[in-house]
């Protein structure tokens, strides 16, 4: 909660569209920190009495469950990209009557575009409106570049180029490495894609998961000012802390 509350505050200052919400992580090695889970509801609600809306991952459907209580945007991780029995009950499980939620899918980072528009059309039959799929580029794996991982902004171009879908651009994941993430954002901006997806802690080296790709608050702070003509996604359907039992 200490932690988070800081960066819930530079989020309402800039008019942040969301909120990074995910007390699931799908983690490498087992021993690793596998998210609060349902003991993070605390913090979500703190997050939602602030206003915020939120993003968050479920890695099952049983998560998916406890996740559709209180984020309006659904991510789809670049592991679960391809896990086509989970992408065909994702629209089955969200009621779209209620909340207008989006999907988000990640790209797998080995995955091609017609992998990534196959599993997007596998979110569409599984009853996501196609407008609100959101495609993230993440970057592949590369093991000549610096940090192991090269974010593809051709790749994601051509797919804003050709679909209609919502197109954004993951620097943290995409780069591993924070003094790479916000010269990246940039560049995504610049490049007209819909968004960017950051991840930031007030203590970077403490982080538990993913420390040398966090970025400080205040390096955010500067870089949201730079952006503040062009957030401006629509305010739609925010949950209440008691929509979510
Ligand atoms: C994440 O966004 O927290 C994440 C785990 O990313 P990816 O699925 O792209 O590895
Ligand atoms: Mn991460």
């Amino acid at each position: 909660m200490e932690q988070v509350k800081p960066l819930a505050h530079l989020a309402l200052k800039h008019n942040v569209p969301y909120f990074r919400s995910n007390i699931f992580k799908p983690r490498t090695h087992p021993n690793s920190f596998q998210g609060l889970g349902n003991r993070g509801l605390p913090i979500i609600e703190f997050l939602l009495d602030q206003g915020l809306k939120l993003v968050s991952e479920p890695c099952s459907l049983d998560h998916l469950e406890s996740v559709k209580q209180f984020a309006n945007i659904i991510q789809v991780g670049a592991r679960n990209m391809q896990n086509f029995e989970f992408l065909k009950n994702i629209g089955r499980r969200l009621d779209f009557g209620k909340i207008n939620y989006q999907v988000m899918l990640k790209r797998g980072f080995s995955c091609n575009i017609h992998e990534w528009l196959s599993s997007a059309e596998y979110l569409e039959k599984s009853g996501v409106p196609r407008e609100n799929i959101i495609l993230c580029e993440r970057g592949s794996r590369n093991f000549a570049a610096p940090h192991g991982v090269t974010l593809d902004f051709g790749l994601a171009y051509k797919v804003k180029l050709e679909t209609d879908y919502k197109v954004i651009i993951d620097p943290s994941h995409g780069t591993k490495s924070a003094d790479l993430v916000l010269p990246m954002a940039n560049g995504a901006m610049a490049m007209g894609f819909d968004g960017v997806m950051i991840e930031t802690h007030p203590q970077p080296e403490q982080s538990k998961s993913d420390a040398a790709q966090a970025i400080h608050p205040a390096d955010l702070d500067e870089f949201l000012l730079g952006q503040r003509n062009l957030i401006n996604w629509n305010n739609r359907d925010r949950f209440s802390t008691s929509t979510y039992n």
